[in-house]
């Protein structure tokens, strides 16, 4: 089995993502990152809250590795409400367990938003004592003891749908109800599989990833999409499109490719096959702190840019449509 340095990792997740599905271009080095406790296998918590499941769903989607393979022979999967057989007191007393045996060693995933409404609670998990359990405890305890918290998904890492508009559940990032454990962002809506498996090898064989000012690995999340998109010469020859069926760059319906950093255009959905900009469907910077508030109305010319031949902005200056987390 080869042994890749983090360099040539580093090369593969930003490279070879566009040629082969990063996934499938990783497969040995996934087996040989996953080697440590829990039978060789690191263990990994799942906690899913103020979310539709479609990271998860999105992750499932991945082939290369079979993802399935992955889930139960190279990591050990402690714990995922959709995924788990168990149920009732049986599955919730996995996550006290994991705690005590795996302290300092666990992988904590949350996917979705942490409610943290005080009138009611608005997403809870198990009961103690014959009384429902917070989401947002849960998370705060699986954090406390974890090796590394990833965050994976949009409202996961700022907040997303859930935290939209006057947002009753007082829907938060993971970011602002945990503190003192390494964090990693990886925003999306969906999460892309790659970007989900290439940071938890990162950070299980390599360590923390680098991250931005956003905490997201900069492997994925360093380039503007409207730099990498395949209309950017339509862009900076003023060739627009009017309907969202024509060919034209899609600045003028809406599109916000500008302001949101990430591979799409390279890297792709389904596994390899497409992306928003090349299905004919304005980017909507759903990896930005601002969505979807202040990304939307989603088909509306962004006013912030242009005209055609603006540089895309630097990274830090995504705060025009999200502001800093
Ligand atoms: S505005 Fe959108 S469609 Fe046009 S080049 Fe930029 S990312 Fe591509
Ligand atoms: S192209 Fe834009 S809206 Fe589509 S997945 Fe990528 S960042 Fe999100």
């Amino acid at each position: 089995m080869r042994n890749l340095s983090r360099r040539e990792f580093l090369r593969l997740c930003g490279a070879t993502g566009a040629a082969l599905g990063l996934t499938h271009a990783i497969k040995p080095e996934i087996l040989e990152a996953f080697a440590g406790p829990a039978g060789g296998r690191p263990p990994i918590v799942w906690l899913q809250g103020g979310s539709c499941s479609g990271c998860s769903v999105s992750l499932l989607n991945s082939v290369q590795p079979e993802i399935g393979k992955v889930l139960t022979d190279v990591i050990s999967l402690q714990f995922h409400q959709t995924l788990m057989a168990a149920a009732g007191e049986p599955a919730m007393d996995v996550l006290p367990a994991v705690k005590k045996q795996y302290a300092g060693q666990y992988y904590l995933i949350v996917e979705g938003s942490v409610s943290t409404g005080d009138k009611v609670m608005y997403s809870t998990l198990g009961e103690r004592d014959g009384k429902p359990v917070s989401f947002a405890e849960w998370v705060k305890t699986m954090a406390a003891d974890a090796k590394a918290v990833i965050a994976v998904g949009t409202c996961a890492t700022f907040g997303g749908i859930p935290a939209a508009g006057s947002n009753p559940a007082g829907s938060k990032a993971v970011s602002d109800v945990i503190g003192g454990v390494p964090l990693i962002n990886v925003p999306g809506c969906p999460i892309h599989p790659d970007r989900v498996l290439g940071t938890l090898v990162h950070a299980i064989k390599y360590g923390m990833p680098e991250l931005d000012h956003l905490k997201r690995p900069t492997v994925f999340f360093g380039k503007c999409v409207h730099d990498l998109c395949e209309r950017r010469p339509m862009f900076d020859e003023g060739k627009f499109a009017t309907r969202l069926s024509e060919q034209g760059c899609l600045y003028k319906l809406g599109c916000k490719g500008p302001m949101a950093y990430n591979d799409c255009p390279t890297r792709r959905y389904n596994n390899n096959t497409s992306w928003c900009v090349a299905a004919n469907a304005p980017c909507v910077a759903c990896v930005e702190p601002g969505f979807p508030d202040h990304t939307s109305p989603f088909f509306e010319r962004m006013p912030e840019y242009g005209p055609a031949g603006t540089p895309s902005p630097q990274p830090h200056q995504g705060k025009i449509i999200g502001g800093d987390k």
